[in-house]
């Protein structure tokens, strides 16, 4: 791993170049970070468990047509992508107010919206990720109205396809957020999925009692991370009960035996 180049280094991921041209490899460390990075902490297995619930998703988007930069899931903690150019916004979708959207808009916790909705967000840590207008991202260029609304009618789209995949295992999907990138095929450009969707970047919460499957375990200090996580995993059928928490904490077992999707 360390004799490969190092493209880019993030707080959840890494990127390094890829064994053919315009390929990449995504590293899913465990690092987990929260208000823009001011509360750290390395929990063992959340890479394994997000690489792993992360690639199942995306699968599941590429087989309905929803294009996504996974080739394939390389091994325990790494992923073979595409490249792309990725656009310098966070795309959030919200089913139920949560988070953010609380407090700047005076909504009870955990109430329904009336539609989906659809937020922007620039990707900047000294500005503190600012919610953003379409206008906003115009005049800045971070990307043109035909991108912006392609990637707002597939996050919709994206939306649809994993409200109905967690239902179906007993989990409400609260809000998530998604990235886009620029990828060209010979001269055609695509806007395709990038990044990844896991427990770090939705809010998932139990149906029966609400109980938080995802991040805000750890951003309001709840505990049993990891065991939600791989809660989630064993929902969506992915990591058979039985599965040796010390092998997904080290990432590094042969042993463990991951069901192929
Ligand atoms: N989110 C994310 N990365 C970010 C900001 C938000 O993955 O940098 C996800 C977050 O996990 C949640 C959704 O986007 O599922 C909406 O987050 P919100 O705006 O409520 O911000 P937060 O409460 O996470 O600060």
């Amino acid at each position: 791993m360390s004799r490969r180049k190092l493209i880019y280094e993030g707080k959840a991921k890494i990127l390094y170049e890829g064994p053919e041209r315009n390929t990449m490899v995504q590293y899913f460390k465990d690092d987990a970070t929260a208000f823009n990075n001011e509360k750290k902490a390395i929990i063992e297995g959340k890479g394994v468990l997000n690489n792993r619930i992360s690639e199942f998703i995306f699968n599941q988007l590429n087989d309905v047509g929803l294009e996504t930069h996974l080739i394939k899931r390389l091994n325990m903690r790494e992923q073979l992508i595409k490249s792309c150019e990725v656009l310098p916004i966070e795309f959030v979708v919200r089913n139920i107010a949560a988070g953010s959207i609380v407090n700047r808009l005076g909504l009870n916790e955990g109430s329904i919206l009336k539609n989906p909705v659809v937020e922007y967000y620039y990707k900047n840590d000294a500005l503190g990720d600012p919610i953003v207008t379409i206008e906003h991202i115009k005049i800045n260029d971070w990307a043109n109205e035909e991108e912006i609304k392609k990637a707002t009618k597939i996050s919709l789209r994206i939306n649809d396809v994993l409200s109905g995949l967690f239902r179906a295992v007993g989990i409400k999907l609260v809000d998530f957020k998604l990235e886009f990138g620029r990828y060209w095929n010979n001269e055609e450009k695509k806007i395709i999925l990038v990044d990844e969707i896991s427990p770090d970047t939705c809010r998932l919460w139990d149906t029966k009692n609400e109980k938080k499957l995802d991040k805000d375990r750890f951003r309001k200090d709840l505990g049993g991370l990891i065991e939600a996580y791989q809660e989630v995993a064993k929902r969506l059928g992915i990591m058979p009960e039985g599965t040796n928490i010390k092998e997904i904490k080290t990432g590094i077992s042969k042993t463990i035996k991951l069901k192929k999707s």
